[in-house]
């Protein structure tokens, strides 16, 4: 190996940019090319989408993210024309269904929700910025509990953790004391109901610079500091291959989208962070087969509902003046329409659920001007409860030798299940729904289970663990087998986890770099 390791990065997410990040600060001579499939949709790298004021180029940068289904924009990010794009689902702005209907689409019938994001900050550029630690069972057993403790601090620094976000909010403290007065005796000390911990930095005006991958970058991408020299990223930069002798990697195999032109980039060390689907799938495609590859597929399932606030037991607990000033605060912002983020966390053995409350002054869907509803000046709740997946072989992605996807890469079969294991608990947490919005107001979208692939949080298809039999990496991420490959993303995740992901697999990404970058150092 040379003095000054290359490090290449598959994906530009924030698993990739928190690999990048720890290993060029812990590597002085380091450099790390980061390779990302789909184009740069701000003009700062991976920023947040959400931050973008104007309302044309904020639907631009989302679309540019739709790889397959990103209309106009397709033939200038190097994807065949001819594809066909209308799936049976809409995905959410910014991603684009893994199984979109078209020639080259994977299949998911199972799991049809399923969509990812293709664009410099992967999905963290289109994030919700959502950060709670994972708690009781969903926490990793093999990582010590102080070293666990550094570790997710770390993540939550490199995110910008805000604890405190809407904290000040009149509203959204009225909404947890009526959450509390309806669920606060069954929940353990510690685990009641409170804020949400959002990424981003609250602005003197009220309003957040939401998070996105940009901010785990950080001084990467800050002309004129040390690490920002070292760092290189190449974008519509397609891996198609990890070149290997079966123990230790030799570099990747790089198509340039723009020329459609291949190239071998030598690596010392390479890091896979290309998201819980097509991770695995590059995997595949390198000949690099462990045989729980893909599969132990989990996300959280969400019980949903919209809940109009009402105002009678809003204003015994927040005055006119206040809700007026709220209000006013909130106008500042229009382009950002959630107001304040509340939580009830998952505990164990009692309430094995990650609930999510946003209180927000529109409904998230068009109301008729006729509903009695409509134009509410409380404003209205959109509540999701996580509910788990436990994890079984039998649920993953299958990789075809002869089939290919729009990319010319191993196509995949998503096989799911829920088993009545699952159903029992989303028949639950839907109960424990319709008692919250009973809590707050009237319903004005009735619960209801998102299909299969809506969480958009996939963990489990390169689990981390002690057991080579049922895990793709070890408890330092490094694939078995091989010494310099590393993989990271919520794929990591081995546990039944009902929350948002991210801060949970930033943590296990530094825990692998901090090992990567000391094995390059030793070496
Ligand atoms: P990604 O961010 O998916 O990035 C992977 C990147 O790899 C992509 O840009 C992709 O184009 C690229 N890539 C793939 N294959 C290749 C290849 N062969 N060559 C080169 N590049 C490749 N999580 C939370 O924790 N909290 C939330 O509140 C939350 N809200 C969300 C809301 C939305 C609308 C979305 C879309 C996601 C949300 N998530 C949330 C999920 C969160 O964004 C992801 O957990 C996180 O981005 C995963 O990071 P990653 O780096 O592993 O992968």
């Amino acid at each position: 190996m040379s003095d000054t390791p290359t490090i290449a990065v598959v994906g530009s997410g924030p698993i990739g940019a928190a690999y990048a990040r720890v290993l060029l600060e812990s590597l002085p001579q380091a450099r790390v090319i980061m390779f990302e499939a789909g184009p740069p949709v701000t003009e700062r790298p991976g920023e947040s989408v959400r931050n973008i004021a104007d309302p044309d180029e904020k639907a631009r940068a989302r679309e540019r993210s739709q790889g397959p289904q990103a209309g106009e924009f397709r033939d200038s990010l190097g994807i065949p024309s001819g594809t066909i794009v209308e799936g049976m689902f809409t995905a959410r702005q910014g991603t684009h269904l893994l199984d979109f209907g078209g020639a080259g689409s994977a299949h998911a019938p199972s799991f049809p929700a399923a969509a990812a994001a293709t664009n410099v900050g992967g999905q963290g550029a289109h994030w919700t910025c959502a950060i709670p630690r994972p708690a009781f069972s969903e926490k990793l057993d093999f990582i010590p509990d102080d070293e666990w403790e550094d570790l997710i601090s770390t993540a939550e620094d490199l995110l910008h953790k805000q604890s405190a976000a809407f904290s000040d909010s009149p509203v959204g403290a009225a909404i947890r004391t009526l959450l509390d007065r309806e669920f606060g005796a069954e929940l353990p000390e510690g685990f009641g109901v409170s804020t949400l911990p959002v990424a981003g930095d609250p602005q003197p005006d009220g309003t957040m610079r939401w998070a996105g991958t940009d901010t785990v970058l950080g001084p990467l991408i800050e002309p004129g500091t040390d690490t920002a020299g070292r760092f290189e990223l190449r974008d519509l930069s397609l891996v198609r291959r990890i070149d290997h002798d079966g123990a230790r990697v030799r570099g990747v195999v790089v198509e340039d989208l723009r020329t459609h032109e291949e190239a071998f980039v030598p690596a010392d060390a390479v890091v896979v962070a290309a998201d819980a689907f097509r991770s695995p799938q590059l995997l595949w495609a390198s000949g690099i087969r462990p045989a729980p590859l893909g599969r132990y597929l989990t996300e959280h399932h969400v019980v949903i509902g919209t809940v109009v606030l009402d105002g009678e037991r809003m204003s015994e607990l927040v005055s006119d003046a206040e809700l007026q000033a709220e209000l006013d605060r909130r106008a500042l912002n229009p382009a950002d329409p959630v107001a304040a983020v509340n939580r009830i966390p998952f505990s164990e053995p009692d309430h094995p659920y990650s609930a999510q409350i946003m209180y927000a002054e529109t409904p998230p869907f068009p109301l008729d001007p006729a509903h009695p509803a409509a134009g509410n000046r409380w404003g209205y709740i959109n509540m999701g409860f996580g509910v788990r997946k436990f994890p079984r072989v039998e649920d993953g992605a299958t990789f075809s030798d002869d089939e290919l996807d729009y990319r010319g890469l191993p196509n995949f079969t998503i096989e799911y299940a829920l088993t009545e294991r699952e159903d029992a608990e989303i028949a639950e947490a839907t109960e424990r729904l319709r008692r919250a919005g009973a809590a707050l107001g009237s319903f004005i979208a009735e619960p209801r289970l998102l299909p299969n692939g809506s969480s958009l949080h996939f963990m489990g298809t390169m689990r981390a663990g002690t057991d080579p039999a049922t895990s793709v990496a070890d408890p330092y991420s490094h694939v078995w087998g091989f010494e310099n490959l590393f993989v990271g993303g919520n794929g990591l995740i081995p546990t039944a986890n009902t929350m948002n992901p991210t801060l949970t697999s930033v943590a296990i990404a530094v825990r692998g770099a901090r090992r990567l970058a000391e094995e390059l150092a030793a070496s």
